[in-house]
């Protein structure tokens, strides 16, 4: 489809990536945006009405794991080892495959209706998590989960997954990383091989690093040590690793994060529902770290809307360092748009000419918006999600005018309902 959006506000990035909201039409061609302005010629391009709405990048949550979303409120108030080994691990165990696919649409649908567009999910359900994105029609990065000491022994089977599920399902708007998840459920040669399987098959990695005080000091204890100083030596850190977390960082691990080119996903409100604190966005900054930001699983956050999660990690960095200067609604923002683009070379998170057509539609009649003297500032200390009225990823419309295109929410929540019963 081509699509010509016209009577609303673009959210474009000015000089210094400032934003720069502009009243112009918005024109969508083969899965991209064709062009922002005038068209000479625009017979062949259906008319949408977007007046009273504001266009913006589609946000994107760059750690998550939509699976787990029917565990929401499972595991609240209780502490870190707690959380992951009795309560959340036993039911991933007992979970079947069609309970993740169920569990990731319901997902997908929280995040849509909140403005995601492009989401990065490690997941431990080969196929069945993979199949809820693409039903759902969210841009994704797929990593299923590895762990173990050998990739040729006990990390067989699921490296095997992670192929199979990448040839099956790998397309234009689903691609495949490999995510060994952490440096206490991988061995060091299980890190070197996943690392050495990502360069030869020119794949992106994420892990999970430095999310516990307890990780970091068993991380000392065993090697001697920091996780990213251990990571570095096992040269595992460059430009096409995402790391999340990140909240136990200390002395030299600022630099050679820096001069590593790693991307750093931020979780405030899961580190700090569980009690792991939070990232030093002033020293991340300071060393220009490349930061973008992400929910992490329904279990431990419990929402994956982006909105509350930009409001959180701003008020929370200007809390903890008395100042109000830190975090700005711009600097936030950039973090679930222009910074995400970044990460595994997509052209998302800006709506220029040539990116992918992935766009968040709200509604600016809102009351929490209105007036909105400030985009940024409406964007992440006014809005809750509810503003989002249409969704585009890759060209199609996901969402619109509040209802799924192509999920059948009514069944997605009889499901999810029927499994949670089942577990908890
Ligand atoms: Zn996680």
């Amino acid at each position: 489809m081509k699509y010509k959006i016209t009577g609303g506000t673009i959210l474009q990035m000015g000089a210094n990536a400032a934003l720069c909201p502009v009243q112009a039409d918005l024109y969508v061609a083969d899965g991209k945006i064709a062009h922002v302005g005038t068209l000479a010629d625009d017979t062949d391009y259906e008319t949408v009405d977007a007046k009273g709405l504001l266009v913006i990048p589609g946000l994107a949550n760059m750690h998550t794991h939509a699976y787990m979303s029917f565990m929401r409120g499972c595991a609240d108030d209780v502490s870190f080892d707690e959380w992951l080994f009795r309560r959340v691990m036993p039911i991933e165990d007992a979970m079947t495959g069609e309970d993740a696919y169920w569990s990731a649409l319901l997902g997908c649908m929280e995040m849509i209706s909140t403005g995601t567009t492009r989401i990065t999910d490690m997941h431990m359900f080969k196929g069945d998590v993979p199949r809820a994105m693409r039903d759902a029609g969210i841009r994704a990065n797929i990593g299923r989960g590895l762990v173990g000491d050998d990739l040729t022994t006990d990390g067989a089977s699921r490296f095997r997954e992670a192929m199979e599920e990448m040839a099956e399902y790998k397309s234009d708007l689903l691609d495949f990383i490999l995510a060994p998840h952490a440096i206490y459920t991988c061995s060091e040669r299980l890190l070197r091989q996943v690392n050495d399987k990502a360069h030869e098959l020119s794949l992106g990695k994420e892990i999970h690093l430095a999310e516990s005080r307890k990780e970091y000091e068993d991380c000392i204890k065993a090697h001697g040590k920091s996780p990213v100083e251990y990571l570095t030596e096992l040269g595992f850190l460059d430009e096409r690793t995402l790391l999340a977390h990140c909240v136990q960082l200390d002395g030299e691990d600022y630099r050679l994060l820096s001069e590593s080119g790693a991307h750093v996903v931020l979780n405030p409100v899961s580190n700090a529902k569980l009690g792991n604190g939070a990232p030093n966005y002033l020293k991340m900054n300071q060393h220009g770290l490349r930061i973008c930001i992400g929910t992490d699983g329904a279990a431990s956050n419990n929402s994956q809307n982006l909105f509350h999660e930009m409001n959180y990690f701003s008020l929370l960095q200007k809390a903890q360092c008395r100042d109000p200067k830190i975090a700005t609604a711009q600097e936030t923002l950039r973090m679930a748009t222009m910074n995400a683009g970044k990460v595994f070379g997509k052209k998302t998170g800006l709506i220029e000419e040539g990116y992918l057509a992935d766009l968040t539609f709200l509604d600016m009649n809102a009351l929490a918006l209105t007036p909105a003297n400030d985009i940024a500032s409406a964007l992440v200390y006014s809005a809750n999600g509810s503003e989002v009225d249409s969704v585009m990823v890759g060209g199609n419309f996901v969402y619109r005018k509040k209802e799924f295109t192509a999920i059948d929410r009514e069944r997605v929540l009889y499901e999810t309902a029927r499994i949670a019963k089942k577990y908890l």
